[in-house]
C-alpha cells in the first residue's frame, strides 16, 4: 500500500533552535498515527512542515505523494488540519464558521450533518464566545472535515478540556478513522497516545526516539512494571538501585517510585522494604506504559 505520509530526513531550524532533527516516519492509510512528546520537542514544528505551512530547511515530505510545498493548493483539498493556537472571532456564529470554510474548498461535505455528527446541531446560531471548551474543540474538529479530508490532522486536541470531554473527543477521534480517513494525532498526553494510536512515534527534542505500536513499545521494556508505596525519607533509595532487575528509583509527591522488570522485581523490592524496617504504606503495582517508555530512552519523565 502506497504510505499516505512519507518524511525522510525532515529538519526545521528556528534561528539558534533546531526544532526538527532529522525526523524520518511513515504513516499507513486508515492509521491514527501519534505524534507524542513532552512540550517544544517540536513536534508542532513537525506537523506545520508536513502540511505545507512551513518550508523545511532539510528532507523530503509527500502527503499523498504530493509535495506540500509545490503543490500546497491541490494538497490542502485533501486534508484537514486542527492546529493548536487555533482561535475564531469571537462574535462569529458556529454555522458561519462552518460556511466560511467550506468556502475555501472545491468540495465539501454537507455542514449540518457535520453539525448533528459532532453534537453541534443546536448551537448552529451560538456565537464562538459562548461555547464550552469542549464543544469548540468539536467545532474545529467539524471544521477540518468540512472539506470530507482523506489525512486528518490534529493538534492537541484534548488540551484543557476536562477529563469527561477528554473522552468523550477520543471517541470522536476513533469515529474519524472508522469513517476511513487516517489520522495524526500530535498530543504530549501519554494516556491518549496509548488509548488512541495504532502506531507513534515518540519525539524529544526534534528527533524520533521511539517508533512503533503501543503495545510493541511497552513490550521492548521487557515486561516492565512499577512498585509504588508511600514513605518518609527513611527509605534506604540506594539499596533499592542496587537491586538486580531496577532501572530507576525516584520521589514523587509523597511517594517513592520504583521500576524495573523481571519475575523477581517486585518480590526483591517488598522483601528489602521488610528487611529494612523503614515504614512504608499504600504499596502497588502498575504495569509499564509509554512513560516508562520514554523514561528508559531519555532519563526524564514525560510529564516533567
Ligand atoms: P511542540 O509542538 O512539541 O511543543 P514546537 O514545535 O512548538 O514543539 O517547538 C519546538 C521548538 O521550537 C521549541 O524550542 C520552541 O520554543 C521553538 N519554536 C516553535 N515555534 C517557534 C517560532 N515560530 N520561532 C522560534 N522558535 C520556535
Amino acid at each position: 500500500m502506497q504510505p499516505v505520509i512519507e518524511v525522510s530526513n525532515l529538519r526545521k531550524r528556528y534561528g539558534s533552535t533546531l526544532a526538527v532533527d532529522d525526523i524520518s516516519l511513515t504513516v499507513q492509510p486508515g492509521e491514527i498515527f501519534g505524534i507524542l512528546g513532552p512540550n517544544g520537542a517540536g513536534k508542532s514544528t513537525a506537523v506545520e512542515t508536513i502540511v505545507g505551512l512551513r518550508q523545511p530547511d532539510a528532507g523530503v515530505v509527500r502527503v499523498l505523494g504530493m509535495d506540500p510545498q509545490r503543490e500546497h493548493e491541490r494538497l490542502v483539498q485533501r486534508i484537514g488540519i486542527q492546529l493548536q493556537h487555533a482561535a475564531l472571532p469571537d462574535r462569529l456564529a458556529v454555522w458561519e464558521a462552518l460556511d466560511l470554510f467550506a468556502s475555501f474548498y472545491a468540495r465539501t461535505t454537507p455542514w449540518q450533518p457535520l453539525l448533528e455528527a459532532w453534537g453541534l446541531a443546536e448551537k448552529r446560531n451560538t456565537l464562538f464566545a459562548n461555547l464550552s471548551g469542549g464543544q469548540k474543540q468539536r467545532l474545529f474538529i467539524a471544521l477540518a472535515l468540512v472539506n470530507d479530508p482523506e489525512v486528518v490532522f490534529l493538534d492537541e486536541l484534548t488540551t484543557g478540556l476536562d477529563p469527561q470531554a477528554r473522552r468523550a473527543t477520543w471517541d470522536l477521534v476513533k469515529r474519524i478513522r472508522s469513517q476511513g480517513k487516517t489520522v495524526i494525532l500530535v498530543t504530549h498526553f501519554m494516556d491518549e497516545a496509548q488509548f488512541l494510536c495504532d502506531r507513534l512515534a515518540i519525539i524529544d527534542a526534534g528527533r524520533v526516539i521511539a517508533l512503533d505500536t503501543p503495545a510493541n513499545l511497552v513490550r521492548g521494556l521487557d515486561g516492565g512494571s512499577r512498585v509504588i508505596f508511600a514513605a518518609n525519607g527513611a527509605t534506604p533509595l540506594q539499596a533499592l538501585q542496587a537491586l538486580p532487575g531496577v532501572s530507576q528509583v525516584e520521589r514523587s509527591q509523597g511517594d517513592v517510585i520504583v521500576s524495573g522488570h523481571g519475575d523477581n522485581f517486585v518480590g526483591d523490592v517488598v522483601a528489602l522494604l521488610v528487611a529494612s524496617g523503614a515504614p512504608f504504606q499504600n504499596l502497588r503495582t502498575e504495569q509499564a506504559d509509554l512513560e516508562d517508555v520514554f523514561m528508559a530512552r531519555t532519563g526524564r519523565r514525560l510529564r516533567d
